[in-house]
């Protein structure tokens, strides 16, 4: 930090912001309806296959217990949870009546911990926190005897693109601040979009969909400290803890960076304090505003509030964050810092079903595992694999139908919940998507099949789509009508002839 204060480091508007297309702070703001619907557990959103209610996860941990309540809440709705881009859950197709058992059954589960902050404990983390060594290419090494002796193919992508491992851990600063939260009731009123974020410097935390983040990062790059501090210099150190002591946390605004950088144990504090200052700077000056970048003068302006705020001062100065591609968890497994294995698999359509959930909770009890991870890319980690137990989880995964490998067509393909779970459905196109799997590369355009015109979880421009309607079905290319099959079958044919046909 400046002695004059927190400074964003790039100009608001520099970089894309959460909840605005351009980044410009507070573009957003005017445009926000007044009364905030996004959903919760207690507030379903009424969607086409019936309510829809969304569970936060807070660092996207799913324990042994959440698994089967959340398994219990699918037997109320149609027998499917979805997961979603910000590593929450959803549960579908709840009838009315449901409402009420649902609230008790997920309170009862650990999964709401106070109803007043139901819609506010919205934090992400890394599945593999504290986990990706430092030396990735020694780790892919090393992945050799592993994946040699296992069947599961090609492995060891899982953190191909992470410029270093793990910094510091994670898992306990995002159970302290869910248990902040919900003690405070001056921060119930966040809106029920606003995200909280948490990177353990490994980069696969998606810091640019959150309005209030801390990353962690060598100390090294922190003004006034010697080069030698850098952990990467420490040929490892306790790197086997998945942690180092030479690295802090500079808070991120907007997904902005500033200048302020804390130690771990300021990690949390530090991030009630900012939520706190929005709050107040939101009632002032955009009662709508959802997000961050909704203020007038987005990341600067908060940055500006907290710096009266805070009672200390840093010794920083104003830096330019390094720009670096973030890495992307895709299905793989990858042998922590510690020795042990983590396995990241792929729920097609990134869906679940009761016998998913309640199979990966007894994978979880059979191999004495404590949890499972989501991800923004909507996928499932679980940590902490004994090695010698590493095949036998990959296999029970495979069998609840998880794809383990990362060259999969299910990657960027979702459908809507559909036949047998919709009433409204004209087309089976799970059916149809599991066909689709088989035809698409891994590197394929994002992908959404509906089963009706209401086009439930379909991005308005998607890069392809495919919409069941009374006697057809429409295909778009980036929100564009491109032609119109006459059955499901024909769809299928006419994405295979045209895949790579620009747009006209
Ligand atoms: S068929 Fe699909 S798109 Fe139509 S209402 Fe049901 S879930 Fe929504």
């Amino acid at each position: 930090m400046s002695r004059t204060g927190i400074v964003p480091t790039v100009a608001p508007g520099a970089a894309t912001a959460p909840g605005t297309a351009s980044g410009q702070a507070g573009d957003a703001a005017t445009a926000r309806p007044a009364v905030d619907r996004c959903p919760g557990i207690l507030r379903l959103h009424d969607a086409g296959d019936g309510g829809l209610a969304r569970v936060r996860v807070p660092g996207g941990r799913l324990s042994r217990r959440t698994l089967t309540t959340l398994a219990d809440a699918t037997r109320l709705g149609n027998g499917l949870a979805e997961l979603t881009s910000r590593a929450s859950v959803q549960v579908r197709g709840l009838p009315a009546d449901a409402a009420a058992p649902l609230v008790a059954l997920l309170a009862a589960g650990e999964l709401l911990p106070s109803r007043a902050h139901d819609r506010v404990r919205n934090v992400l983390a890394s599945p593999l926190a504290g986990r990706v060594p430092g030396a990735l290419g020694a780790a892919h090494g090393s992945l050799g005897d592993f994946t040699a002796a296992s069947a599961h193919g090609s492995l060891g992508d899982v953190a191909a693109a992470s410029a270093h491992g793990s910094l510091l851990p994670t898992d306990a600063l995002v159970a302290q601040l869910d248990a902040a939260l919900c003690a405070d009731p001056a921060l119930a009123a966040l809106p029920g979009r606003f995200l909280f974020a948490l990177d353990d410097g490994a980069g696969f935390v998606d810091v640019a969909a959150s309005d209030v983040a801390l990353v962690a990062e060598p100390i090294a790059r922190v003004p006034g400290r010697s080069a030698g501090a850098d952990p990467r210099d420490a040929g490892g150190g306790d790197r086997a803890a998945g942690a180092t002591a030479g690295a802090r946390f500079r808070l991120h605004l907007a997904a902005i960076p500033t200048t302020l950088t804390v130690e771990p144990g300021d990690a949390v504090p530090l991030l009630l304090r900012t939520a706190l200052t929005f709050l107040t700077l939101r009632a002032e000056l955009a009662p709508t505003a959802w997000h961050v970048a909704d203020l007038p003068d987005g990341a600067a302006a908060l940055a500006a509030a907290l710096t009266t705020a805070l009672a200390h001062a840093s010794s920083g100065r104003s830096l330019v964050q390094e720009t670096s591609d973030r890495p992307l968890l895709a299905p793989g497994a990858l042998i922590q810092a510690d020795g042990r294995v983590a396995i990241t698999a792929l729920p097609p359509l990134a869906r679940l079903d009761t016998r998913q959930l309640d199979g990966l909770s007894e994978l979880l009890v059979a191999h004495g595992l404590d949890d499972a991870r989501l991800s923004t890319a909507r996928t499932i980690t679980v940590p902490d694999i004994e090695a010698d137990r590493a095949d036998a989880v990959a296999a029970g995964l495979r069998a609840l139908g998880l794809v383990t490998t990362p060259d999969s067509g299910w990657r960027g393909l979702t459908a809507c919940s559909g036949a047998g779970a919709c009433r409204r459905a004209l087309v089976d196109v799970r059916a149809a998507a599991a066909v689709r799997a088989t035809q698409r590369g891994p590197q394929a355009p994002a992908e959404h099949w509906s089963a009706c015109p209401r086009r439930c979880g379909m991005k308005r421009d998607v890069a392809v789509g495919i919409v069941a309607g009374d006697d057809t079905l429409l295909m778009t290319r980036a929100g564009v009508a491109r032609g119109e099959a006459t059955d499901v079958e024909h769809a299928l044919e006419l994405l295979t002839t045209t895949d790579e046909r620009p747009a006209a």
